[in-house]
């Protein structure tokens, strides 16, 4: 079996990392505007909002730990490549929870919080620090210009070729805890259809792309992978 599984901020929320968008509007962008903190405009325009709002993400995150989604996805691609499949793991999280859960491979399509970019020189560095004004890219030594390595509202997500031929490879799709609001991963079931791979949403409510799934299983995160994970095992 070859499945492409589509992460979202649900599998995030039991470690304790806020959701941006829920039914009950008590996730992360109904407290803060977006456009004020999550686009290159409000970089240029504010940059001291803008990191310290990821310099508090970022300090959580480093507080957090991995839950039973991301053990039982480390999991999964562990069985499927003992048996010559493959799980590919495309996330929109820019958290390290299924690295740190055991996941060999993963594609960050929003970027990672645990990481700067250079605005100047464009090189990718390791940060787990606050990333201040005054902060010096080793690269270059330009000073003030590192950003989060995050992808704003407006930005082309990342990796979108390697995305597009593993979803092309795979034979089954699954989107998990993702409200199916961005795009272009929110179109992502829709090319699964097209390409006639099966598809399987796991969420703790029904997502906006719900009516697009042949399977939908609702609960939450921690247990619902785990379950749906070990049927899979059990039936390879
Ligand atoms: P989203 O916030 O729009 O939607 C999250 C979905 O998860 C909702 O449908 C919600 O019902 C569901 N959910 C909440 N708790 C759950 C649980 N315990 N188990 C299962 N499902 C649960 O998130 P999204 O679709 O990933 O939105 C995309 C944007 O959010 C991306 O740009 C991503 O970068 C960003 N984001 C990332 C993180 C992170 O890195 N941990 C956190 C917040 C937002």
């Amino acid at each position: 079996m070859r499945l492409f599984a589509l992460t979202g901020a649900g599998v995030s929320a039991e470690s304790g990392l806020g959701t941006f968008r829920d039914k009950k509007g008590e996730g992360i962008w109904a407290r803060f505007d977006p456009m004020k903190l999550a686009t290159p405009e409000a970089f240029a325009r504010d940059p001291e909002a803008v990191q310290a709002f990821y310099d508090a993400r970022r300090r959580n995150l480093l507080g957090a730990e991995p839950n039973g989604a991301h053990f039982a996805l480390a999991g999964l691609e562990r069985a499927l490549d003992a048996r010559g499949g493959e799980l590919t793991l495309v996330t929109q999280n820019i958290d390290d929870l299924h690295e740190r859960a055991g996941s060999r491979r993963v594609i960050h399509m929003h970027g990672e919080l645990l990481k700067a970019r250079c605005v100047r020189c464009a090189a990718v560095l390791p940060q787990r620090e606050d990333l201040g004004g005054s902060s010096r890219c080793p690269a270059c030594e330009t000073v003030g210009a590192l950003r989060p390595h995050v992808v704003w509202f407006g930005e082309v997500p990342l990796h979108m070729e390697e995305i597009s031929a593993a979803l092309v490879r795979a034979d089954r799709f699954a989107a998990i805890g993702t409200s199916g609001s961005v795009y272009p991963a929110a179109g992502f079931v829709a090319e699964a259809r097209a390409l006639g791979l099966g598809t399987c949403e796991i969420n703790l409510e029904p997502s906006d792309n719900a009516r697009l799934f042949d399977e939908r299983r609702y609960g939450k995160a921690s247990e619902a992978v785990a379950a749906w994970a070990r049927e899979i095992v059990e039936a390879l």
